[in-house]
């Protein structure tokens, strides 16, 4: 393991080279600096912090606790019990959609938004569009890690985007 995670090759999808950064999150110094980055970077801009399920949630709790921001979640399809705005988007190895309850954002939050890995980019970009139709304003989407190959940032293009590593 290292900053970067484990490389799991084949999965979930023979030829896919998977990052996965769990142990970055279970070393406690590790982890500490990956939040504390992320808030630095963003320092007194945002209100809210949007994290994309599962492991975005992962990050957006402890920087919203350690921003005193409030906390959106933004879920897979099926998963929220109220009204919800509904984005479908490709994914690097399928489709999906994500889903984000209308009305627990206040008019003009200012949003950032937070998940593990920046692949493609289609995930983010739906998350910022069901932010925007929920009337926030996305100030920026912060990873931990970006796979560059994958060109993520250009379904992001004009958005602020902070990855702290990159592959
Ligand atoms: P994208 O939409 O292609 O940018 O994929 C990003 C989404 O898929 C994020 O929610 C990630 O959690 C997940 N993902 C894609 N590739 C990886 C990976 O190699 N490791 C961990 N998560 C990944």
């Amino acid at each position: 393991m290292d900053r970067l995670g484990v490389v799991v090759p084949d999965v979930p999808a023979p030829g896919i080279q998977f990052r996965d950064l769990t142990p970055v999150f279970a070393d406690a110094a590790a982890f500490r600096v990956v939040i504390d980055a992320i808030a630095e970077a963003f320092a007194g801009r945002f209100d809210a912090v949007a994290g994309v399920e599962a492991r975005g949630f992962l990050l957006a709790g402890a920087v919203a606790y350690a921003t005193g921001t409030g906390l959106v979640a933004i879920r897979k399809e099926g998963k929220l019990p109220r009204r919800v705005y509904r984005e479908a988007y490709d994914l690097e190895y399928g489709q999906a959609a994500l889903e984000i309850h209308t009305s627990d954002l206040a008019p003009g939050a200012r949003v950032l938004v937070l998940d593990d890995v920046l692949a493609t980019g289609g995930t983010l970009a739906a998350a910022c569009t069901l932010l925007e139709r929920a009337g926030a304003v996305v100030v920026g989407c912060a990873v931990v890690l970006e796979i560059t190959e994958l060109a993520g940032r250009a379904p992001l293009a004009g958005r602020t985007v902070l990855a702290l590593e990159s592959v």
